[in-house]
């Protein structure tokens, strides 16, 4: 069996003093039950906090792993393959204006087009999109967009909204091409959607 919820208050309460605040632990409950929970008993507080710990490698190379997949690792915006070994997971409506990390929200780019990822490629954004959506959609059958998307939420701290507004709200996104000032227009209808809940 592996450990439960109350297993963990448990560890919680065990290791007040040393222990991580109980939002942490709820954090890393949710991903060992993602990751590994078939397989792991937590009977030690000690090592439950350290396989949770360990959880987190497993759980960002899982994500790794699927939008890499997705994106054949390689940089959305320069298009060079493997440059540096070293990527960013971008999110294409910055995570600032839009907290969705939907799998059509994200995007592989290397460190350099990151960094200098500027307001004027905004407007690139329904194009950026397009490509995340025929990328999924090609790569992954419905259910596994849904399990990618439930981990991502989790990862990103995405607000829970349902899958069918969300892929409309993409949608729209996609065929509007009159610049960043109508998406901000169709984000802002969209949050009154997710605010609610
Ligand atoms: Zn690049």
């Amino acid at each position: 069996m592996p450990g439960s919820y109350n297993q963990l208050l448990e560890i919680q309460e065990r290791t007040n003093s040393i222990g991580p605040d109980f939002g942490y632990l709820n954090m890393w409950y949710k991903i060992y039950v993602v990751v590994l929970s078939k397989t792991v008993e937590i009977s030690d507080p000690y090592k439950a906090i350290n396989f949770l710990g360990d959880c987190q490698k497993l759980y960002k190379d899982y994500i790794k792993k699927l939008i890499f997949e997705r994106d054949r690792t390689i940089c959305m915006i320069c298009g060079i393959a493997n440059k540096n070994g070293e990527w960013h997971i971008d999110h294409i409506i910055p995570k600032s204006k839009f907290p969705i990390s939907h799998p059509w929200n994200l995007q592989i780019l290397c460190v350099e087009c990151n960094l200098k990822k500027r307001d004027d490629l905004l407007n690139a954004v329904p194009l950026f999109i397009e490509g995340a959506r025929l990328r999924t959609t090609e790569l992954f059958p419905d259910e596994n967009i849904n399990e990618m998307y439930e981990v991502l939420s989790d990862l990103y701290q995405t607000p829970e909204v349902e899958r069918k507004p969300l892929e409309s709200f993409f949608d729209k996104i996609i065929e509007t091409e009159s610049g960043w000032a109508s998406i901000k227009a169709i984000i802002k209808d969209f949050s009154m959607i997710w605010m609610k809940r």
